[in-house]
């Protein structure tokens, strides 16, 4: 094992004493101590947590020597980091793409704020940029690189960034999500009802949350870290464990890019808490207590977006419709969504089952099929936040839109989960037969 190696194991840095580790990789150290040396190519942690290693580490208690780092390197970076000092060369010609490709994307670009956006169609044609792509061309067209004055290489060195560290392998928390959640962030910035009253520091903030919002994902969920102990829930001790880690290894990327270090220091603070407050809204096990203050907003018709803590809320809301949107999608790029995700839980659900651990909710692929979870998916988390949406846009066209996808699209899972349970007919105890209480916990 090399030094840098040892250096990297286990270290999680720290900027100061109060302050929450910037950047601490996925991945608990031990991976790197297998028996069968540096592990295979496969980018992102799955199926690389593994349980022993794990344990080992956080029983051990050598997350607690904290060896610091001198630059603030994910495990996705630090593992094609590794594999460069190995002398193992990347396969060239990813970006070699024909000028066909890269002209249906820029007209695809053209209407990149339309609701029906095909996101899958626009990474096939940016060759697995689409993070990037999308992200360079909204801070070109909202004007935010003049107005922020931001070095295009920096900004381009941080997207990279941001998109590589997103795991592809993962089925759903991709950087294609990721790519997604933007457009649609974009598609609500720019409701008549908040556009108007939006600074460009609001649309920055908004975008570059949505594009980070679940960067370095594992592919499984909290309670699967919690219970496996994996460092980074001690480390967040076992409260919005992912989405502490989306936020801080955010900010290690914005630092080691130098994208805000031209701006005054009150300022990069500023936008790195704003980031922090947007991204932890995410958490869904939050979902009551903001669809609650929002409701109450709009019940008391107090919502001032001239306050810039009220447009901050509104973002804040902004961002969970966007995550959490798919269902408002048109059916095709819908279901490719609920595929991916279920998939994701099932994956989940195996790994669960060969350590000997309790089956998640939602994860038995035998018991929990891709219609039940939707539908719960869709009657408990998404309808209740997008109500409410529909009342703070007045109803916009956006929004009958939405709804309308919305309502089909339960319709259609209903109809599938009716399909499903045709050949076991005879047993009335299937739990196919009933939504399930407080579905979609988790997702996405
Ligand atoms: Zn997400």
């Amino acid at each position: 094992m090399s030094c840098l190696m040892v250096e990297r194991c286990g270290a999680i840095s720290f900027e100061t004493p109060d302050q929450n580790a910037i950047c601490v990789r996925m991945l608990g150290d031990g991976r790197l101590r297998g028996q069968t040396g540096v592990l295979s190519e496969r980018r992102g942690s799955y199926p690389f947590i593994d349980l022993r290693l794990l344990n080992t580490t956080v029983h051990s208690g050598e997350i607690g020597t904290k060896k610091k780092v001198k630059r603030l390197l994910s495990f996705q970076r630090y593992f094609h980091a590794s594999r460069l000092l190995r002398g193992i060369v990347p396969q060239t010609s990813l970006h070699l793409l024909d000028e066909d490709y890269l002209g249906q994307a820029a007209h695809m670009l053209s209407k990149v704020g339309t609701w029906n956006f095909d996101i899958f169609l626009f990474d096939r044609l940016t060759n697995g940029n689409s993070l990037v792509t999308l992200l360079c061309h909204l801070f070109n067209v909202y004007g935010l690189i003049h107005h922020f004055q931001l070095d295009m290489v920096k900004l381009h060195r941080f997207l990279g960034m941001v998109q590589e560290d997103y795991h592809s392998q993962n089925p759903y928390h991709n950087a294609v999500h990721a790519a997604d959640v933007t457009q649609a962030m974009h598609c609500y910035l720019k409701e008549p009802k908040l556009a108007r009253h939006l600074t460009p520091l609001d649309i920055f903030l908004g975008l570059m949350a949505a594009a980070a919002h679940d960067v370095d994902h594992p592919g499984v969920n909290q309670p699967f870290l919690i219970k496996t102990k994996h460092h980074l829930a001690s480390l967040y001790q076992n409260t919005s464990v992912l989405e502490s880690h989306h936020w801080r290894s955010t900010v290690g990327m914005l630092r080691e890019s130098g994208l805000l270090s031209h701006l005054p220091a009150h300022m990069t603070q500023d936008i790195e808490q704003q980031l922090g407050s947007l991204i932890l809204a995410t958490d869904i096990s939050r979902q009551n207590e903001f669809l609650g203050r929002f409701k109450s907003h709009l019940d008391n018709n107090d919502i001032n977006l001239e306050d810039a803590e009220h447009r901050h809320f509104v973002l804040q809301i902004a961002l969970k419709c966007a995550d959490i949107c798919n269902p408002c999608r048109v059916w095709e790029l819908s279901r490719q969504w609920s595929e991916r995700v279920c998939e994701e839980f099932y994956r989940q659900g195996d790994l669960e089952r060969s350590c000997d651990l309790e089956i998640s909710p939602l994860c038995n692929q035998q018991s929990d099929t891709v219609p039940v979870i939707q539908i719960g998916f869709i009657t408990y988390i998404v309808e209740p936040l997008f109500e409410e949406w529909m009342r703070f846009t007045d109803g916009s066209l956006l929004t009958e839109s939405m709804m309308g996808h919305l309502r089909k699209n339960k319709s259609q899972w209903r109809q599938l989960r009716h399909k499903q349970q045709e050949p076991a007919g005879d047993c009335p105890g299937q739990p196919l037969s009933k939504e399930p209480e407080g579905g979609g916990t988790g997702v996405p």
